[in-house]
């Protein structure tokens, strides 16, 4: 059985039943998809093995980069396999400009338009012009324009109705010339004469500081997702807790901090099995070295059920946690 410990950022011991790669679009090499079991995976740090898998992992290696240059814009046509800081470091290279906000997330290309990948007031999807994928059940190739991706907060049509039938094979992305620049969130507002590049090795500063790097300490990023709830249990939470943080969706919505809810219920630093409660960045769980997936289950569902407890409130996981059968439910 391949082991799957080094194929994902939380490193658990876990294997699979086969592990292959797609280097291309040939219908030939995902026929054999149609009819097993299968999980697919690109650099898999938004996916946690928690067991061994009984079935088959494809992982995405389409690589590729063409570029064009319109009036206006440039236009990218980028292959699903191609690594996502390195396609930020060689726009900026070539003073392609716009998505420096992003740098430094893992993961692969393909797996950007999924969840929608967000950080320092900046969503991918404002930059997506379409994107290509594989049906898997007839092998059909498709490209959708992004108003039909639904993207929202870490969401996509990806995650929902396609979830699971399709590979993304490219991400088309459409960059303004006119210098572009997101400035509006936390230390990047604070930025004198801000440029792209300032912005980028900002970026890149700042998470270095506050982020545990998989590579020492595995873990998936953010866990859960902040969540989004009614202006009317914010006052209710606002009796107790007048100092919480929230960010207006809308006239009735407002995202509260997941990290907030869960530093008040004391578990930053706590540990569990071979499981830390990140003790800078409560929002991460992390591998100490030696986590089981049981313990990653275990301290999820306790966090999860004492928020609720406390604050009403249901947490999502944003993680994609992988059992023996496939996607597993908190
Ligand atoms: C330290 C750290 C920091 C992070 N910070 C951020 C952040 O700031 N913002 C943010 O949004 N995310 C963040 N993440 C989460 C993660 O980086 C993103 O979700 C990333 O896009 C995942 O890419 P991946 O290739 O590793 O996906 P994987 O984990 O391999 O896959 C994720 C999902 O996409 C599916 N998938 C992957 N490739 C394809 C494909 N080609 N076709 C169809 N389905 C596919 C998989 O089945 C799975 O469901 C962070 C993670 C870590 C470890």
């Amino acid at each position: 059985m391949p082991s799957l410990t080094d194929s994902h950022t939380f490193s658990l011991p876990s294997s699979c039943s086969f592990l292959i790669s797609v280097t291309d679009t040939n219908p030939i090499s995902l026929a054999a998809l149609r009819s097993t079991h299968f999980y697919l995976l690109g650099e898999g740090s938004n996916s946690i093995f928690v067991d061994d898998f009984e079935g088959v992992v494809v992982q995405n290696k389409i690589k590729g980069l063409e570029s064009d240059d319109l009036n206006d814009v440039i236009m990218l046509r980028v292959g699903a396999g191609e690594n996502w800081h390195d396609l930020i470091t060689t726009c900026l290279k070539n003073h392609w400009y716009g998505m420096e906000n992003l740098a430094l997330i893992p993961g692969s290309v393909g797996a950007a338009p999924i969840q929608n990948i967000g950080a320092y007031g900046l969503e991918v999807s404002t930059f997506i012009e379409s994107v290509e994928f594989i049906e898997l059940e007839t092998g059909a190739k498709h490209k959708i324009k992004s108003n039909e991706c639904r993207f929202g907060y870490r969401d996509s049509i990806f995650k929902n109705d396609l979830a699971g039938k399709v590979l993304i094979t490219h991400v088309n992305f459409v960059l303004p010339k006119s210098n572009y620049m997101e400035t509006s969130y936390g230390e990047l507002a604070n930025l004198n004469a801000p440029t792209p590049e300032k912005i980028f090795n900002t970026v890149i500063g700042i998470r270095r500081k506050k982020l545990p790097d998989p590579r020492q300490w595995g873990n998936a990023g953010s866990f859960f997702k902040n969540p989004i709830i009614d202006k009317s249990l914010l006052t209710q939470i606002q009796h107790e807790y007048p100092d919480i943080p929230f960010f207006c969706i809308s006239k009735t919505l407002v995202k509260v901090p997941a990290a907030w809810l869960i530093d008040k219920l004391g578990f930053k630093g706590k540990v569990l099995g071979g499981v830390q409660c990140h003790p800078h960045q409560p929002l991460v769980l992390v591998n100490i070295g030696s986590a089981t997936g049981k313990d990653v289950l275990e301290f999820a569902r306790l966090i999860m059920s004492r928020v609720k407890e406390k604050f009403n409130i249901e947490l999502e996981p944003e993680v994609r946690l992988i059992g023996r059968n496939g996607l597993i439910e908190l």
